[in-house]
């Protein structure tokens, strides 16, 4: 488990952290669980995601197991250095969905002695390297990548499959339109589907 350096506090320092991994990964779980845990070291928070994700409330980051956090949804990444005013770290989740500019405001953020701390699905559905996460996984100082669990085997999972027939980049949804597979069944369940 991810244990935060404790030396923001005394020297200001920031970085960049990066949480990733396939659909139901826990990557939110994770986001909120260290963002909880800045707020009881009494640092100041706030967490931003991007306007596209309206899968839930407008003002909350959920996770799946109903744990929340309240967050603002930002149109465009600039917009979070310019709202993200004296604070100690911010939280950004959903940031596969950022423009190219979210790695220039995460490093800005950072210089700057913020701490942040930046969940994102790292492939989209077939595979390919999702948006923004390449580069920011890049310039992070930490990386964590979360697994699912493979609906079909049981193994470790980091693909998000894609259950239904649509062929946009973005199709937000839960368990009806994903499920997490491990690379073999992942690839197994593209191979037949192509056949078809
Ligand atoms: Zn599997």
């Amino acid at each position: 488990m991810f244990i935060e350096p404790s030396y923001q506090i005394t020297s200001k320092k920031g970085w960049i952290e990066v949480i990733c991994g396939s659909m139901f990964s826990g990557k939110t779980e994770e986001l909120i669980r260290r963002l909880k845990r800045a707020r009881i070291a009494n640092l100041r928070v706030e967490i931003f995601k991007p306007v596209t994700d309206t899968r839930y409330h407008k003002e909350d980051i959920v996770s799946h197991n109903d744990n929340s956090i309240k967050s603002t949804p930002v149109d465009s990444s600039l917009k979070i250095l310019l709202m993200a005013n004296e604070v100690d770290v911010v939280g950004i989740d959903e940031a596969q969905f950022f423009d190219a500019e979210i790695v220039y405001v995460c490093e800005t953020l950072a210089t700057q002695g913020v701490r942040v701390i930046v969940a994102g699905l790292d492939m989209d559905y077939l595979a390919k390297p999702f948006g923004p996460m390449p580069p920011l996984m890049s310039i992070a100082e930490f990386v964590t990548k979360v697994h699912a669990i493979c609906l079909v085997c049981g193994d470790h999972a980091n693909h998000s499959y894609r259950i239904i027939a649509d062929k946009s980049k973005i199709l937000l949804g839960e368990k009806e339109s994903y499920e997490p597979r491990c690379r073999k069944c992942f690839t197994e369940g593209m191979k037949k589907r192509n056949r078809v």
